[in-house]
């Protein structure tokens, strides 16, 4: 199973994968050196991404290949299922938050949020806290929150209806139906459609990538997360964005160079302009 899933046609007109871990390998297969994840990205049409950083030495990494790579932009955070595992939740926020002010590059707070599923009982206090920070520090830095809700929807709503959504907000790897899609959308959000769009058991967030107007929506891998049918199980990057834009497409009834287009402008208008 080392081998990588083959490239699917280019898509049609350029679209960012808008939330991706670079720097993450999983099970036993290394993560792709960068240049080449980029180059294999670019290759299909998919020239730009958003590098999410979920711990400390995730927000480094993320920030200094930003820094050092011109396709991509980084978000950083404490990942709701890391935050509640620190020692030390105040100085590692210290941190995220100085890597956040001090460098233009980083586009996004995030990925932060709530995870019931990998976060038991005794977690959830903590991760709550941390999710509360994370969107106070998005708004006073004027950065894109990127939320990642893992069977907590009613609860991430509360949060933030109480904290006051930002400006800018991207509701990663939509997971909810048509009713919480339409939720999210009032409060400003934009919603982001992964790899699981083209799994079987997803007609629920099928009804919901189908009701989102064409001006809110994003696409993204997770990866190495997610991974598109047909190649589940094994390992995603970026240039399999394709496979899930067309599904996108298809279930949407939209032309795919139109909701490419789309997709590119969106995202760029929800991390804060052109890269
Ligand atoms: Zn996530
Ligand atoms: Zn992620």
């Amino acid at each position: 199973m080392s081998e990588r899933p083959p490239a699917p046609d280019p898509l049609p007109h350029p679209v960012v994968d808008n939330h991706c871990h670079l720097d993450v390998a999983r099970g036993d297969e290394a993560a792709l050196p960068v240049e080449e994840a980029l180059a294999a990205a670019a290759a299909v049409g998919v020239p730009r991404i958003v590098q999410i950083g979920c711990d400390l030495r995730g927000a480094r990494w993320a920030v200094e290949a930003a820094a050092t790579h011109p396709e991509l932009v980084a978000g950083v955070a404490l990942h709701p299922n890391e935050a509640p595992r620190l020692a030390d939740l105040d100085a590692a926020l210290t941190e995220i938050e100085q890597l956040a002010a001090a460098h233009d590059r980083v586009r996004a707070v995030g990925e932060t949020g709530l995870d019931t599923y990998r976060t038991g009982a005794e977690g959830r206090a903590v991760q709550e806290e941390s999710f509360r920070r994370h969107v106070d520090l998005a708004k006073r830095l004027d950065k894109t929150l990127v939320i990642h809700d893992r069977d907590a929807h009613d609860d991430v709503l509360r949060v933030i209806d109480d904290e006051g959504a930002p400006e800018r907000w991207v509701m990663h790897c939509f997971s909810g139906d048509a009713a919480f899609a339409r939720a999210c959308l009032d409060r400003g959000a934009h919603l982001s459609f992964a790899g699981t769009v083209t799994f079987k058991n997803a007609d629920q967030v099928r009804e919901a990538a189908a009701i989102a107007p064409i001006d809110r929506v994003l696409v993204e891998t997770d990866a190495p997360y997610l991974t598109p049918m047909p190649h589940r199980g094994r390992s995603n990057a970026s240039y399999l964005v394709p496979l899930t834009v067309r599904t996108l497409a298809d279930l949407r009834k939209d032309d795919l160079e139109t909701l490419c287009a789309a997709i590119d402008e969106n995202t760029e208008g929800a991390f804060g302009g052109p890269w």
